[in-house]
């Protein structure tokens, strides 16, 4: 296969910089090829604004999504994201890796996605009618593509169990998981979780790492989270509800979303 390590961690010295290592060297040892994006080393730039865009006229009002999508059709994004696009077309599987920051991604990883996703490719894609409401939610440019989390965090598993006080780690990487990676298509797979790192010594890094090493071997094989697809008829369209006789009764949130008995473990 041929993956996309996308790593946000300023210090290449840090834990995720060695379990970064660990990671393409046993993807490498297994016959892949690995392109890494490393955002701080780059230089990434975060934030969309009207640098994004210079054909826009200046005085022109930007809109973001619009302004994403004529760029994108007409070849004119800035070099940098047209350096990621095809970093992203050329990958079977997509490795996003980071600490978990308050609760999410670092805004350097935000700031990647909010510009390397433009309209066109990896949203406004696809028909929008009584049948279907575009191509996203297991249909999509990246589709039959892999993608996956490798996350450390500073608190322990059991605050991101099911009645841990953080709340459940699948419903933190839900925004990530199911709303940037499924949404244009991916086949999104169980994180890889690293937790209460902060205290982490030599030992404790060694089991991690051939923790890590396993998951990268079963990188192709690995079942995805199984989301519901939305085009498919689990969902009303235009509404996007899942419908009524779905999930179990009174039941709320992000588990909805799954098709089957619960989530991948982590
Ligand atoms: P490092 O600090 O680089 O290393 C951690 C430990 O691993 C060190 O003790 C280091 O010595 C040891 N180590 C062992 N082996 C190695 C090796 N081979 N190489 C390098 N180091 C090794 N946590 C949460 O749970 N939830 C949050 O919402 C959250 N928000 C945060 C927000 C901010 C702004 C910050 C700074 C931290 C937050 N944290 C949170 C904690 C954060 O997730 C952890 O600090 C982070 O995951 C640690 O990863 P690191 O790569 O920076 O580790």
């Amino acid at each position: 296969m041929k993956v996309l390590l996308v790593f946000a961690h300023p210090e290449p010295r840090s834990l995720n910089g060695a379990l970064r290592e660990v990671a393409v060297r046993e993807l490498e040892a297994q016959g892949h090829q690995v392109r890494v994006s490393d955002l701080y080393a780059d230089g990434w730039k975060s934030q969309v604004d009207r640098d994004d865009f210079p054909t826009l006229e200046p005085g022109a009002r930007l809109q973001v999504a619009a302004a994403s999508g004529q760029a994108y059709a007409a070849g004119t994004l800035t070099g940098d994201v047209e350096a990621e696009h095809e970093k992203l077309l050329w990958a079977d599987a997509l490795i996003l890796q980071f600490p978990l920051w308050w609760y999410t991604m670092p805004a350097i990883l935000k700031g990647w996605v909010d510009r390397v996703f433009s309209y066109g490719l990896a949203y406004g894609v696809g028909e929008h009618s009584d049948k279907r409401w575009g191509d996203r939610f297991g249909e999509g440019v990246f589709a039959g593509r892999r993608a996956m989390l490798i996350v450390t965090t500073g608190g322990w598993e059991e605050h991101y169990d099911a009645r841990g006080i953080n709340g459940p780690i699948d419903d933190l990487l839900f925004p990530i998981n199911h709303g940037i990676l499924y949404y244009p298509g991916y086949d999104v797979l169980p994180p890889f979780v690293v937790y209460r790192v902060d205290r982490f010594d030599d030992a404790g890094f060694e089991p991690v790492a051939e923790r890590l090493r396993e998951r990268m071997r079963t990188l192709s094989t690995i079942p995805p989270i199984p989301y519901r697809r939305q085009n498919f008829g689990d969902y009303l369209i235009p509404s996007m509800q899942l419908r009524p006789e779905l999930g179990d009764p009174g039941a709320t949130g992000f588990a909805l979303h799954l098709d089957g008995a619960g989530q991948a473990g982590s």
